[in-house]
């Protein structure tokens, strides 16, 4: 991202402001920050859902957003993953994870369905429905669909919060695993420091629309602790 700037239309001041950062391939950052400081507002830019007021987002050699482009949120090759992971209540597994592949053919579909089925240690429950299972297993089938067409960018929004804490711990190691095998890079949104920490390779601290640090979690979170006020 390269000094964006984004207003709601029927917001009074800028939601964010002179916003810049880059992320390497491979890499998994997580964006850090009380309610309302902008964090879920930079993923929808990235997805193509808002359009910036002003500023350049690029993902790997492709312009999405400059002065004179905008690519649809369809062709960036980004996927996104909220916090409900919105399962289709009325779909198997693979019939959710095959959603996103309309356009592979039949035997290549059910090819990367076996793969990320196993990326996600869940062969063999193809046939089940989303209330057939735990919230954890939930969470890795979103996780499944969203990494089925390849995207090369992967975000999350905090991705968690309707887990109880000793399910959160389970969950956000078996994610990092996944993402770090699959070598996809990824966003990750958190109101939650040790959530940041046992995660990111690093961490960018959103204040108020404005990115005020951004550095590996022992610099944002233990050398100064007190800094971060989340
Ligand atoms: P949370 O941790 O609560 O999810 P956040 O950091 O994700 O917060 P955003 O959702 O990005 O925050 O919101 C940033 C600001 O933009 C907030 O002040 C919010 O009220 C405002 N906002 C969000 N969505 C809209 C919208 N559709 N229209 C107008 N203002 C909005
Ligand atoms: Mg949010």
């Amino acid at each position: 991202l390269e000094n964006i700037n984004f207003k709601y239309r029927n917001s009074k001041q800028l939601t964010l402001q002179d916003v810049s950062f880059s992320i390497n391939k491979g890499e998994l950052v997580s964006i850090l920050g009380k309610s309302g400081s902008g964090k879920s507002t930079i993923l929808r830019i990235i997805a193509g859902l808002e359009v910036p007021n002003r500023g350049a987002l690029v993902i790997g050699d492709r312009t999405m957003v400059s002065d004179t482009h905008f690519i649809q949120p369809e062709k960036r090759g980004v996927g996104l993953v909220f916090q409900d992971y919105a399962l289709f209540p009325h779909l198997t597994v693979a019939d959710n994870i095959k959603f996103g592949l309309r356009k592979m053919s039949r035997k290549d579909k059910l090819l990367r369905l076996e793969e990320v089925l196993h990326l996600v240690g869940l062969s063999g429950f193809e046939k089940r429905y989303p209330f057939e299972l735990s919230g954890g297993q939930q969470q890795r089938v979103a996780l499944a669909r969203t990494l089925a067409p390849n995207p090369s960018l992967i975000m999350f929004d905090e991705p968690f919060s309707n887990l109880d804490a000793d399910l959160q711990i389970q969950i956000r190691e078996d994610l990092r695993a996944i993402i770090k095998k699959a070598n996809i890079t990824s966003i990750f949104v958190t109101h939650d420091q040790s959530d940041a920490a046992a995660l990111a390779d690093r961490i960018i601290v959103m204040e108020e629309g404005k990115l005020i640090k951004i550095g590996t979690p022992r610099d944002i979170l233990s050398t100064h602790p007190k800094s971060v006020n989340i």
